[in-house]
């Protein structure tokens, strides 16, 4: 449930709202938007709650909430949510722009694209230190080494960084490296990492899982949100079909349902959710004109080369091309790329 503070409730009122919910065993999370100033209800509720809540001083109305996640869902809060990443903003209008390699590999590998991606306009950089991999044979990365690079990019660029954690163990040590946490596929629904990533304070960017329903996707959000951390950035990456063609099938209409459903921004993933390069730069402009608030895309000096991805990855050149057809698609739709990134 959701309790509505009236327009001249104070902060007194609303401290006693949250600390009745917690002599309950409840929590109450704050949400102060332009119209209205909300307590979310977090936790087991029980039948006489919601008069015990409706006859406090500064309530207007206490309104039971009908979907399952609570946080995540409109109804808690109307107004869209904004995440700060370094200086780029996700979901305040402008489209933000994540590139990079699957995996980090060399120091030279991550440093020239991190350069060639800052030209081209991304404003985030991403490579993976710690990956999950299908096959124990494969390259599972370079662990901390990783890290390390990828710092010494964002030194170089000045670009923040996203980079995927897997365990709950490692949650601390990619924190202090990185920008921005990724949950991969393979993890929405690792609950025990959702807790801990939702008890650091760092931006966290939420892949879809590869069979997953938006709603389970939603609820895995939750648990991130209600440890209170509330930076929470949703990417669509595809999900496993019949078809055999693609690697993913890219469900673009997940991008106008989250945006009807949550206040959380939606990027999306055309490397995943394709599987194939020649396929990223026409499923990236189908979610920009879907309403994406941002794309992740996957981007190699020599994908010939890669060790991970390489089938799915631009190169230099295509990623530039991919820039300027997805730039002159938002113009046309009176949105543009996001440039705050960089201040060098
Ligand atoms: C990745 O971003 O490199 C990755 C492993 O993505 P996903 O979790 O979507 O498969
Ligand atoms: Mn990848």
């Amino acid at each position: 449930m959701i309790v509505v503070m009236n327009a001249d409730s104070g902060d007194k009122e609303i401290a006693r709202v949250i600390s009745r919910l917690e002599e309950k065993g409840l929590q109450g999370h704050l949400s102060r938007g332009m119209e209205r100033t909300v307590i979310g209800v977090v936790g087991q509720t029980f039948p006489e709650l919601r008069d015990m809540l409706e006859l406090m001083p500064g309530v207007e109305e206490v309104i039971p909430i009908s979907k399952p996640y609570k946080l995540s869902g409109r109804e808690f809060q109307p107004q869209d949510s904004r995440i700060k990443v370094g200086e780029v903003t996700i979901g305040g209008g402008d489209l933000v722009v994540i590139a990079g390699p699957c995996a980090v590999e060399t120091e030279r590998q991550v440093v020239d694209t991190a350069q060639a991606v800052k030209a081209a306009g991304a404003s985030i950089f991403r490579g993976g230190a710690f990956k999950p991999s299908t096959s124990p044979y494969h390259f599972r990365g370079l662990g901390e080494e990783g890290l390390k690079i990828l710092a010494q990019a964002r030194e170089e660029t000045g670009l923040p960084i996203i980079t995927e954690v897997l365990t709950p163990q490692d949650v601390e040590l990619v924190a202090r490296y990185t920008d921005m946490l990724q949950v991969g596929a393979r993890n929405m629904q690792n609950f025990v990492l959702l807790d801990e990533v939702g008890k650091t304070r760092k931006p966290v960017l939420l892949k879809r899982g590869m069979s997953a329903t938006i709603q389970e996707w939603l609820l895995s959000a939750e648990y991130i949100l209600s440890q209170g951390n509330r930076q929470v950035v949703l990417c669509e990456r595809g999900i496993r079909t019949f078809e055999t063609y693609t690697r993913n099938t890219m469900d673009i209409s997940a991008i106008p349902i989250i945006e009807k459903l949550s206040h959380l921004p939606v990027i999306a993933d055309p490397s995943h959710g394709t599987g194939k390069w020649y396929l990223v730069t026409p499923l990236a402009l189908a979610a920009v004109a879907a309403g994406a608030d941002g794309l992740m895309i996957e981007v190699h000096p020599t994908p010939d080369f890669a060790l991970k991805d390489g089938v799915q990855s631009l190169t230099f050149e295509n990623f530039e091309q991919l820039m300027s057809q997805v730039s002159a698609l938002a113009s046309s739709v009176g949105r543009r790329i996001a440039t705050g990134a960089a201040k060098m």
